[in-house]
């Protein structure tokens, strides 16, 4: 791996053109690539050598946009996923089955709660979820023996709780399994979960990583620390032969840097399909290039709006993890010391209809069901995503009737805060 710092590997990584070749990582728009002979074909199918042969299972271009957000996680290998959904899947069947157990942090994205609790239970895999801040002896507690994994975000969304990664990785490591850490909110700018103990990333390259609103994206990083072989009898998918791969095993052929990836390319994508386009690939390749300098806007950003809304007399409570006296500012210190993320929650007083009268009168943040983009916008989850709760159910949730979730995006600072400004005016 190159020792380049983070900013050249959002630029240069991933990809080093040779004489005359594209400056640009090229888009390889071929669901096929030609062999001289039968045999060469024969290896590449038996995992004997390495190359293309069908873009469901692996791409030139998707492989070079994974290879550079592997250099910016500090990983050993790693896979481009069609959403950020298929890559937190594909990241915890890889290495559970019917019959296994996983412990979650509660505090995550919607979307992989119900995953999790829902389409993934119905698969025989058993989820315990716990609070990120529970104690020691909870989280303990929750260990069975058939436990293959635990799973946390860095930053929660949408709740914004920062995860204690290192005390989370210690648990897992006692008991001989892997952290997976959903890195999507912090991106690898702000937080490198592999230093703090982490074994799997997993990202929703669809929020910051493209940035732009443009693509749908995820991608698994592996640290390659993790040791399958030492805890051989709890992964038989990685340490034991793979029948439909002529008796390959991952973790001896490809060991602790290569089976992890591997294995979730030749069986997880083989069987699942989950590819991206390689268009997409390029897209998502183009908002890397300026994730750094993007992230630091995006936290100045909602540093100062977090800032103005807690002076303003119109605000109940602002929830950001930057602002000094936030539940979380001495984690976020510790873990992100330059910055966590663009994402604000707050309450306007007067509830409901104050906060939906608050978002009515903006401008420049826009109303949409995203975040972490380069766009302000706004989300007012008691009518929205939570619309079916009644305000007691909410306030139970924690997401009260009054609160409303801004991303922050990269425009002037002055057009954000005159446009909060004069839609508070209103209200
Ligand atoms: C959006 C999101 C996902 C899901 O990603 P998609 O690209 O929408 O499939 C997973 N985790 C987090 C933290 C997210 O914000």
């Amino acid at each position: 791996m190159k020792q380049w710092r983070r900013e050249t590997n959002c630029i240069q990584g991933g990809y080093v053109p040779g004489n005359g070749e594209p400056r640009m990582i090229p888009i390889i728009q071929s669901t096929t690539f030609k062999y001289d002979t039968g045999e060469q074909m024969g290896a590449l199918f038996d995992l004997e050598a390495e190359g293309y042969f069908y873009t469901r299972l692996q791409n030139p271009t998707n492989d070079m946009v994974a290879a550079k957000i592997c250099e910016l996680e500090g990983g050993s290998a790693a896979m481009l996923t069609a959403s950020g959904m298929s890559a937190v899947f594909f990241s915890v069947f890889n290495i559970c089955s019917a019959g296994d157990h996983v412990i979650s942090s509660a505090a995550i994205y919607g979307g992989s709660f119900n995953l999790f609790s829902v389409t993934m239970k119905k698969m025989g895999i058993e989820f315990t979820f716990l609070d990120p801040d529970c104690t020691d002896e909870e989280l303990e507690a929750a260990f069975r023996p058939n436990t293959k994994a635990v799973y946390g975000e860095t930053i929660a969304n949408p709740a914004l709780k920062v995860l204690d990664i290192e005390r989370w990785a210690n648990a897992a490591h006692a008991h001989g399994v892997p952290l997976i850490i959903d890195n999507t909110f912090a991106t690898p700018i702000n937080c490198r979960p592999f230093e703090w103990g982490a074994d799997i990333v997993v990202h929703s390259t669809t929020k910051y990583m493209d940035g732009h609103d443009a693509t749908v994206g995820g991608c698994i990083v592996d640290s390659g620390n993790f040791d399958w072989m030492a805890h051989a009898d709890k992964f038989p998918g990685l340490t034991t032969p793979d029948d439909s791969y002529h008796g390959i095993t991952y973790a001896e052929r490809f060991g602790k840097g290569g089976a992890y990836i591997t294995k979730a390319t030749a069986q997880m994508m083989r069987d699942l399909g989950a590819t991206p386009s390689p268009m997409n690939s390029y897209i998502l390749n183009i908002g890397l290039e300026s994730l750094h300098v993007r992230m630091e806007r995006h936290c100045a950003n909602a540093q100062k709006v977090a800032e103005y809304l807690q002076a303003h007399d119109k605000i109940a409570w602002v929830k950001f993890a930057g602002l000094p006296g936030d539940q979380y500012y001495e984690r976020a210190q510790k873990y992100m010391p330059n910055g966590t993320c663009g994402v604000i929650s707050f309450g306007v007083k007067g509830g409901r209809a104050a906060a939906e009268k608050f978002m009515a009168g903006l401008k420049v943040a826009m109303i949409a069901t995203h975040v972490a983009d380069a766009h302000t916008c706004v989300l007012h989850p008691a009518s929205t995503t939570h619309r079916q709760m009644n305000d007691e159910d909410l306030i139970a949730a924690g997401v009260g009737p009054d609160m409303v979730r801004m991303s922050v995006g990269i425009e002037h600072i002055d057009d954000i805060l005159a446009d909060i400004a004069s839609a508070l005016e209103a209200v």
